[in-house]
């Protein structure tokens, strides 16, 4: 070997290491996903009462998805479609779980690779926080689905004080509404938590950026904030002492809470030197319930169904080192593209476990694609109704202009990019339009399968079939 051979080598392999230990190339990822927040209850949409600064900020320094969907109306699949980066009904999680820590088919099923699984590949640090509603039984936990650390609770809510949690563990609750008053768990040690629920969350996660900054890291923040019950500290409702309606007041605390834990979580990554190589995405599992708490503004429609007000949500990102702030990305995405996207910044090589029904959104972020990132949206809205026998009540499309949607109210033709608030049906007026999407529609229906277990509604029903739920 020649001598200047061998300096070549040697400069080419120091090139190589310095690479691996430079600054991680891998940017970090938080996902901010909050819960039941109404599409128009944040500044960067309009809120005139509830203040959101730090949120905002992220719009700001970001894109705001003006047309940013979640996969399902209600919690439970929402999340499933989130974290797997698939239409949940691909693979039976159609329905929002019943708390069951004894039951391994209640929740998601192992064959699905989450996104903190996919990150692992990349040697991610992975933190979950909050309401997890995947699985309570011990093969379904986050340390078993890709995270190295919980903080949180297994069900789908959770009391806000931590007076009122007074179970000591799963083995103490004897009801499905009595799992929101467990102590909470730190990976799958039960203990002692003294602060307001959503404080407790913004604080362990900022403790978790401190602690994991030299590494890439992943952190997946579900607040269970503002999903119900409506309980917030005086400190943050006496910022809205102004709001008459005790609902909308209370709700708006809970809200502000979020807030300051984003701003938080936001002034760590500053003082950590990793703000422009983190992303941060915000958004809600799905739209606002309307019970006199929140405002979907526009939008027809709430929590539970397909109109606009159930799916389209709060939803922006930012990534300061390679996009662009202060944009309005105003083309449907959907929240299985968080996890295409993550993929493609840091496994684009490997094969995914399953089909991956998102896209990598950066592209089209950068100006670099100008197409749709999706031709069509789907959705399926499984039982709702308190029938085991009665199924898929409702069906949705998304185009780029066009929503197909067919429910116990509607079966139309809406024109979103004309008319937001899906009033004038156009079904007669462009019936080929309809017609193409309802075909659209079967044909995607068929990759579906059939709700694997029984859903939260299903309660009674679940009781019976499994007498020995909640003995131990
Ligand atoms: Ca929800």
């Amino acid at each position: 070997m020649s001598k200047n051979f061998s300096f070549f080598i040697i400069f080419l392999l120091l090139i190589i290491s310095c690479n691996n230990k430079s600054e991680n190339l891998h940017p970090n990822i938080i996902l901010i996903l909050v819960d039941d927040l109404g599409y128009a209850d944040v500044g960067f949409n309009g809120s005139k009462d509830i203040k959101t600064p730090h949120i905002d900020n992220i719009a700001k320094n970001g894109v705001i998805f003006s047309e940013g969907y979640v996969s399902y109306p209600v919690c439970g699949p929402s999340r499933a479609g989130l974290i797997t980066g698939r239409y949940q009904d691909t693979f039976g999680f159609g329905k929002n779980p019943l708390f069951a820590p004894k039951d391994p088919n209640m929740g998601l099923p192992l064959s699905e690779e989450t996104i903190a699984d996919m990150l692992k590949i990349s040697n991610y640090r992975t933190f979950a926080v909050g309401k997890w509603h995947l699985g309570a039984h011990e093969s379904l936990r986050p340390m078993k689905r890709g995270f190295d650390e919980f903080f949180g609770f297994l069900t789908g809510g959770h009391r806000y004080f931590p007076h009122e949690w007074d179970l000591e563990d799963e083995t103490k609750v004897k009801s499905q509404s009595a799992a929101y008053r467990t102590k909470l768990l730190r990976n799958e040690e039960r203990i002692v938590e003294k602060e307001y629920l959503t404080d407790a969350l913004s604080r362990e996660s900022v403790d978790f950026i401190d602690r994991n900054a030299d590494n890439p890291f992943f952190i997946y923040l579900a607040y269970n904030a503002p999903h119900g019950p409506l309980q917030a500290t005086e400190k943050y409702l006496k910022r809205y002492s102004h709001i008459k309606e005790k609902n909308r007041r209370t709700y708006a605390a809970m809200v502000s809470a979020v807030d300051d834990g984003v701003g938080n979580i936001i002034s760590k990554l500053k003082e950590k030197g990793i703000y422009k190589n983190t992303i941060v995405y915000f958004l809600s599992d799905n739209g606002g319930r309307l019970r006199g708490d929140s405002d979907n503004g526009e939008l027809r429609g709430k929590k539970g169904n397909l109109f606009e007000g159930g799916i389209r949500v709060p939803f922006v990102m930012q990534w300061p080192r390679e996009i662009q702030g202060g944009q309005i990305f105003n083309k449907p995405v959907i929240s299985l593209d968080i996890f295409a996207t993550s993929k493609a910044l840091t496994s684009p090589l490997v094969e995914s476990k399953n089909e991956l029904h998102g896209v990598n959104l950066i592209p089209f972020l950068k100006g670099e694609n100008n197409n749709q990132p999706h031709d069509f949206l789907f959705w399926r809205n499984n039982l709702m109704q308190n029938d085991v026998n009665l199924r898929y009540e409702a069906s949705a499309v998304r185009t780029k202009k066009f929503k197909f949607i067919k429910n116990k109210e509607s079966d139309a033709l809406y024109n979103l990019k004309k008319e937001i608030s899906e009033k004038t049906n156009l079904k007669d007026q462009d019936r080929e339009m309809y017609d193409s999407l309802k075909y659209k529609y079967s044909k995607w229906y068929e990759t579906l399968i059939d709700p694997i277990f029984l859903g939260l509604i299903a309660n009674k029903e679940y009781n019976k079939l499994n007498p020995d739920r909640f003995s131990y």
